[in-house]
């Protein structure tokens, strides 16, 4: 039949339906479909149909005109009228025309990213649509279609349209799907709309956190088994993820609300997915042979075998499991049947353990804020490790030391832990067993009957090693007890299929060499199902999988009943939060919408109570990484002998001062140790004032030098910020010297700048007042990591040299070598500072600071008061920052904050070329920065904001500054690697191309 032109399809609107419009056409599967656009910009679909049958017709617009007279929570298309009133018009060419209203929205299949939320909301959506649908009845509905997955067997005629790999994927699903069909024809039926593809779905407007606002196109909806319409938005719906199986939880999770599912429904659920993935590469594969030209038909091929792919290897179990979890039902079908028999059987701990023949426990905290186990380099030295397990077994000589389950732990650093979830990287951290840590060669014997399934080694460094799992009957009750970090020759001695009953030794503990290079204890675990699992069952899961597998893995302190032994979880956040709130300082902040609960640092990582890992690019304070091993044992070794204050004689004062001058040049030869960068700073201008003799200030614009009140007075950031204060009468601002943005941006503009320094001392010679100091960071970090315009420093300095003043870098932020050229940014400028004040970095994290002068300046200040400081310059302070001093040195970072820092500059700003929202990229070595800006330079702090903690979803902390708030800094320990800076950037590719990012 010819096809409609737009032409035909405004004249047909116009005549049946007295309607000005202009069509243009649509895609369309089955109807033809055109977009009717009126004068005024109101917006209708007309679609023109083929069908003969009336009743079919008829059908399509009764759903639309039930479905707009129930509540539905989601929008859905209205059928127009004609002129005479009917929802139908027939055409003389014997096709029919029907007029629907067009709903706004962005259609699913371009949403980006589709997050956890969304998917929660698109299966509300369609559930209610499922509950709206469930009193509707219609005789067309009960038709034929092929894309009816009842009917779906007509594919297995298809099967040798593939081979390999595909062909069994396509051959299984098949297989299962008959063997699920006597549960599945007895499911419940209703009229559902059987095609909620990723174009069917419109999401509202909102880029942050949007939610599916209607559903459209209902050609396909037909009588079948409910539950395919949850299972045909599925395999679209979880499409292009890495854990297609959690983002399905997310879905149904939604979809329960307003759908409670059955047992059976969830049970066939699985199948149905790949089922209904199969009939459309099917489909996809017959279409490109017949069309061969049309793209229509094969769009979603290419992403439906992927998840085929990955849904595949997906256990089936495990995924009945997880839907029945997401909806609210026990997780096992068997869980219930356990916590009852084991209410009713208790066991000793000196059954599984007759020769320790100890019933009490010592519970050991094994989690991330632990610190028994110390850092990384503790806990995985073996022999430092098996000593304090001996010392705790020394003084708890009548205890099991023991514990962990469900316990998030920081111990499983081999890459087999790691992987790529739904938002970045996940390891596997959440223990599911108990460990008993008790000597090699333990014997340990089977509390009841069982059946040995597996008796292996399971290799590996952090694996099990030696590992017999039995199976256990009791009745209908059926369940495993796990055996891990056995010797290799408790397996060699069992084998599978032997019955042990209890009492019978079921093996040994093995040693580091056979039981995956642990401190030798056992790893007991009870399951409810083996998972098709043979040498590996997973002893650790991911923390977002942890409600799952502890309802397949059940506590096995059920059999015992020590109240001891339970895990004993850190404090909640809101706890924690709550009491900041009412007992400390108003003041503080918290970083990000949902604050983070950070319990352990490890080099360039940040670790949350859970052990979720963070890539830290924000804390330059922590600059040789964090809980850098040498910095930490050099602090708790000097801490262990002595700390007191400068007015004794110590070596360790000396040597670290001695360290610290051969890093500055050498008109800088005197120094004092202070606790912080503000008393750094406040130091050093009571020097310049004592020094010269006047009270005037120079500072610049936007920056910050700390938190007491003479640097409070000299910081823009503050008192020209929230809640500032009238700038101080001694203090002068000189314009923040941003080449990019600020008042002055030619290419000579440093001097432009330094100028306005010129004109304030000229103003105040006039005044008959004299210049103290100038105090300024080297790059200016709060204002937005400005690198100040070449001769800017040079000229400021000169201009205040001239007129006797005193000259202060603040290197709080910069120094130590940071800037990757040099070891001190001020370096950069090739100026000569009269004082330079440190801090956060040179103690890694413990409160050190410096102030280093000239002799002239030292010997000016030294007036006949005494200089006391309780805490500057104590052992255990100077020991530390020698020992930073070294790492820098022995690990060449300033050498890798050259290299680190340039790939990531050069990276970066490849990243501007890509996305334009990127104004400006600057900064030196490991101190960078980026803005975010609107074509016309105009800021852009919510992108900020959005990108920040997106980035942190997404496993990478990130911090905001600014006056604007618009710029991203980069200050990460020193130890940041290449490899991190590629994951950093792969991240902000990421998001840089997020919906959010791309409006502006
Ligand atoms: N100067 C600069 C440049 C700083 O960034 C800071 C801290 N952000 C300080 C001084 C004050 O240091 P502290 O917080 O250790 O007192």
């Amino acid at each position: 039949m010819t096809k409609t032109t737009p032409e035909q399809a405004s004249q047909i609107t116009q005549y049946y339906y007295d309607i000005a419009v202009k069509a243009s056409k649509l895609d369309g599967y089955v109807d033809e479909n055109f977009l009717l656009k009126t004068a005024s910009g109101e917006k209708f679909l007309l679609k023109i149909s083929s069908e003969k049958n009336k009743e079919q017709l008829d059908f399509q617009v009764q759903i639309l005109k039930h479905l707009s007279e129930k509540k539905l929570d989601v929008s859905i298309v209205e059928v127009v009228p004609n002129k005479e009133e009917d929802l139908l018009s027939f055409l003389p060419n014997g096709k029919t025309a029907r007029v629907l209203t067009w709903l706004p929205g962005r259609l699913w299949a371009t949403i980006n990213p589709k997050t956890e939320n969304l998917r929660n909301s698109l299966g509300e959506a369609a559930g209610s649509l499922t509950m709206v649908l469930q009193n509707f009845e219609h005789t067309a509905a009960h038709r034929n279609l092929d894309w009816d997955l009842a009917n779906s067997t007509w594919i297995n005629a298809h099967t040798n349209r593939f081979s390999g790999k595909q062909k069994e994927i396509v051959h299984y699903f098949q297989k299962r799907f008959e063997e699920i069909l006597p549960t599945y024809k007895n499911l419940p039926k209703s009229i559902v709309h059987n095609d909620l593809n990723d174009y069917n779905i419109l999401v509202s407007s909102e880029l942050n956190n949007p939610k599916v606002t209607g559903l459209i196109d209902f050609g396909d909806a037909i009588f079948t088994q409910t539950i395919n319409d949850l299972a045909i938005v599925l395999a679209y719906a979880i499409m292009d993820l890495p854990d297609p199986l959690l983002a399905a939880s997310e879905v149904i999770n939604g979809y329960n609300k307003n759908y409670k599912l059955s047992e059976n429904e969830l049970d066939c659920l699985y199948t149905l997915v790949g089922m209904r993935l199969v009939t459309s590469v099917t489909n996809a594969s017959i279409k490109k042979e017949e069309f061969p030209n049309d793209n229509y038909y094969v769009i979603s091929e290419k992403p439906a075998w992927d998840l085929l792919e990955k849904w595949f290897n997906v256990n089936e179990d495990f995924a009945y499991y997880s839907f029945r979890n997401t909806c609210g039902m026990e997780t096992h079908p068997q869980a219930k049947n356990f916590e009852t028999w084991a209410s009713k059987n208790t066991f000793q701990f000196s059954e599984l353990f007759p020769t320790i023949a100890k019933n009490e426990i010592h519970l050991l905290d094994l989690s991330p804020a632990s610190t028994w186990i110390g850092n990384k380099n503790d806990f995985n030295n073996l022999d430092l490790f098996q000593f304090k397990i001996e010392q705790l077994q020394k003084e708890n000589p009548s205890k099991i030391i023991a514990g962990g389950y469900c316990e998030p732990r920081p111990l499983y650093t081999a890459s087999s832990y790691d992987k790529e979830g739904n938002n970045g990287p996940e390891s596997r951290t959440i223990h599911l067993g108990i460990d008993f840590w008790l000597p090699t060669e333990t014997p340990v014997h089977a509390l009841f009957d069982g059946t040995v399934v597996t008796a292996v080694n399971d290799e590996g460094y952090k694996e099990y090693g030696g590992l017999i799992i039995l199976k256990h009957t009791f009745g209908d009750l059926e369940f495993f007890t796990l055996y891990g970090h056995l010797s290799l020759k408790s397996i060699s001695t069992i084998s599978e299929g032997a019955h042990l009953k209890k009492g019978d030794c079921i093996g040994y503990l093995g040693d580091k060499n056979e039981n995956g290079v642990w401190a030798p204890h056992l790893h007991f675990q009870v399951m409810f199902s083996m998972l098709d699992y043979k040498i590996d069952f997973p002893g650790v899961t991911y923390f977002n999988q942890l409600s799952v597998w502890s309802g397949i893995c059940p506590d096995p302190n059920q059999l015992f009943k020590i109240d001891n032994l339970k895990t004993k979880y850190v404090q909640s956040s809101e706890k924690l939060i709550n009491f900041r709130k009412e007992h400390l300082g108003k003041g503080l902040s918290l970083s990000y919408e949902k604050p983070l609960h950070i319990v352990r640092g490890e080099g360039v990582y940040l670790i949350d109570a859970d052990g979720k890992k963070y890539l830290d690019t924000v804390n330059n304070v922590n600059h040789v990484g964090h809980q850098h091993p040498k910095v930490v044992a050099a602090g708790q070794k000097q801490m262990a002998v002595l700390n007191t204050n400068t007015r004794y004689l110590h070596a360790e004062v000396i040597t670290y001062a001695e360290a610290l001058l051969k890093k500055l040049p050498t008109h800088l030869s005197v120094i004092h140790f202070v606790n912080s960068g503000s008393e750094a700073n406040e130091l050093a201008l009571r020097m310049a004032k004592t020094v010269t003799g006047h009270k005037e200030i120079l500072a610049i614009e936007v920056g910050y030098h700390g938190n007491t009140n003479a640097v409070m007075d000299v910081s823009s950031y503050k008192f020209e910020g929230k809640g500032g204060f009238p700038k101080p009468e001694n203090t002068h601002i000189l314009p923040l010297p941003d080449s990019y943005r600020g008042k002055y941006t030619s290419e000579n503009c440093g001097i432009d700048y330094a100028n306005h320094a010129k004109e304030i001392i000229q103003n105040l010679k006039v005044d008959g007042k004299g210049i103290a100091a100038f105090i300024g960071e080297s790059m200016i970090s709060c204002g937005g990591q400005i690198v100040p315009p070449n001769n800017y420093f040079k000229e400021i300095y000169k201009f205040v040299h001239e007129a006797g003043g005193i000259c202060i870098a603040d290197e709080v932020q910069t120094g130590f070598g940071r800037m990757g050229k040099s070891f001190w940014a001020f370096e950069l400028y090739d100026v000569q500072p009269d004082i330079v004040t440190m801090g956060k970095p040179a103690g890694n994290g413990h409160p050190l600071a410096i102030v280093a002068c000239t002799k002239e300046v030292a010997e000016k200040f030294n007036t006949g008061m005494e200089y006391f400081n309780t805490f500057g310059g104590n052992p255990v302070s100077c020991a530390i920052g020698r020992t930073v001093l070294e790492v820098v040195e022995e690990e060449g970072l300033q050498e890798n904050a050259l290299r680190v820092g340039g790939f990531l500059m050069a990276e970066l700003k490849a990243l501007q070329k890509q996305f334009p929202i990127i104004g400006d990229v600057r900064g030196e070595g490991l101190f960078l920065g980026f803005e975010l800006n609107g074509s016309e330079k105009n800021p852009l702090p919510e992108h900020a904001s959005y990108l920040a903690n997106r980035m942190k979803q997404l496993g990478i902390l990130m911090s905001i500054d600014g006056p604007d708030h618009n710029v991203l800094k980069i200050k990460p320990p020193m130890v940041f690697s290449k490899e991190n800076a590629e994951e950093l950037i792969y991240r902000l590719n990421t998001v840089f191309g997020e919906d959010f990012m791309k409006s502006f």
